[in-house]
């Protein structure tokens, strides 16, 4: 869809007074636009001022809605655009104070629950938020899916934009195919000035960089140059710096300058209040034993947890019934299935010994040398975690233990080790995320 066809339909959905002030004043941009984000011109600071807060947001939306990728919508001036292309000392005087990319209005932080798996991830955005620059540049936050990153670094660009800061909020994807799109067209001058010109530039999903040399070559020297100009970078990934493959030493240890936060899944009583919470803003009525079913049911992505409840409250508007616990469990159905991946204890020693270079016999005998001990600890503890058959007496039984003793021995110590030492930690969510994805693969193969 064309851009001028765009503004053409927000006439449909704004006064026509303020479309003719404001819209019909609008150009397209064609130069300084790329594949996500497009600009338009205002002829004034004051329409430019105006429009970026009142419709750039509305622009993305009806973008989106036909094309399905949310574009950023940045508001130039007439005059500026012009001067593009000159060095930026230049162009300082009459580079516009304010453009910001779009983000998720609900992101915020007053929308974010928190909890002890995400509570050091929250105190650092708030504070980076509120004072950049200070302690924690870069601000790094990692952790699994559908546990909040991306909310929280949002929310930190929500923030700053109410504070007047200039925002660029880009996913790695979006500033590779920018990087690459610059360079096509020999316009690396634009990507650099751009890049270079915010308060806060965050980058989510940064681990999508992996191995792409040229794009983490310009990253770093951005990186390097914002840092210098005390700007506030914030990173997010689905693992800490040291565990991103494809990254140079140099680009991870600038990582590691600043603050690492990680998210963790939210424990029982967290998951609750978030359900509670996403019931509160879509203005969906769950009762306690409801929003007890789904805490119960449902693996720990919120994402995931958010469109079962999405879809309850579809539901129960459609059909015009109450969520009760039989209507929940009927509509739920689907949902619960795709959590339930039915693994076994043999799936587990199986990825368990094949990952750790063990006999899978030598986890369920009583041989005591290191590695079998450590490799049957960590079945056990994925045993309790993720298979339904986790009594005690039946996991001593499997792994050739002698009683429910020896196991929760074992559980002890394995979790005394899950919070001292974080290599072994991450270690074994990389085996249990194996597990899943294993047996998720097959799922879908039937
Ligand atoms: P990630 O980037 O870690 O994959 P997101 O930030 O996209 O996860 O979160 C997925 C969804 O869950 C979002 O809609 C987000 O608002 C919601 N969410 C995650 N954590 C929380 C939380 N602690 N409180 C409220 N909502 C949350
Ligand atoms: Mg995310």
């Amino acid at each position: 869809m064309s851009p001028n066809t765009v503004l053409n339909l927000l006439k449909n959905e704004i006064p026509l007074d303020e479309y003719n002030k404001y819209i019909k004043n609008l150009s397209y941009d064609q130069k300084n636009s790329n594949s996500d984000t497009i600009v338009f011109l205002a002829p004034n600071i004051l329409m430019q001022r105006y429009v970026q807060t009142k419709y750039a947001n509305k622009i993305a939306r009806i973008f989106e809605s036909s094309t399905g990728i949310m574009p950023s919508v940045s508001i130039g001036l007439k005059s500026f655009t012009r001067d593009v292309n000159k060095p930026q000392s230049d162009t300082a005087s009459s580079t516009p104070k304010s453009t910001s990319t779009i983000l998720n209005t609900s992101y915020t932080f007053e929308n974010f629950v928190v909890g002890s798996s995400n509570q050091l991830a929250f105190a650092a955005a708030e504070s980076v938020a509120k004072s950049p620059n200070r302690q924690y540049n870069p601000l790094f936050i990692y952790g699994g899916s559908g546990l909040g990153k991306t909310h929280l670094m949002q929310a930190i660009g929500n923030f700053a934009i109410k504070n007047n800061k200039t925002v660029i909020y880009t996913t790695s994807e979006q500033f590779l195919n920018d990087f690459l799109y610059n360079v096509r067209n020999n316009t690396m001058d634009r990507f650099r000035q751009k890049y270079r010109q915010c308060d806060f530039l965050l980058i989510d999903d940064i681990q999508f960089l992996s191995k792409k040399e040229q794009t983490l070559e310009e990253f770093f020297h951005t990186f390097n140059e914002l840092h210098t100009l005390g700007k506030q970078i914030v990173l997010t990934s689905d693992k800490p710096p040291k565990k991103i493959a494809g990254f140079e030493d140099r680009l991870k240890s600038r990582f590691e300058w600043g603050l690492m936060a990680d998210v963790q899944p939210p424990e029982f009583e967290t998951k609750i209040s978030i359900i509670k919470k996403k019931c509160e803003l879509d203005k969906i009525y769950l009762n306690d034993e409801v929003v007890y079913y789904i805490a119960t049911h449902m693996h720990d992505n919120i994402r995931e947890i958010e469109s079962a409840i999405s879809s309850l409250g579809a539901h129960s508007k459609m059909l015009s019934k109450e969520i009760t616990i039989e209507f929940a469990t009927e509509v739920m159905k689907d949902h619960i299935k795709d959590q339930d991946l039915d693994i076994s204890l043999n799936d587990i020693i199986r990825v368990v010994a094949h990952e750790l270079n063990i006999k899978p016999t030598d986890i369920k005998s009583r041989k005591r040398s290191s590695p079998v001990v450590e490799a049957r600890r960590i079945s056990i503890y994925l045993a309790k975690k993720l298979t339904k058959n986790n009594k005690m007496r039946e996991l001593a039984e499997f792994f050739g233990l002698k009683d429910h003793t020896a196991v929760s021995h074992a559980m002890k110590k394995i979790n005394k080790l899950l919070q001292e030492n974080e290599d072994f930690k991450i270690k074994v969510e990389e085996l249990e995320n194996k597990i899943i994805s294993t047996k998720s693969k097959n799922g879908e193969s039937v």
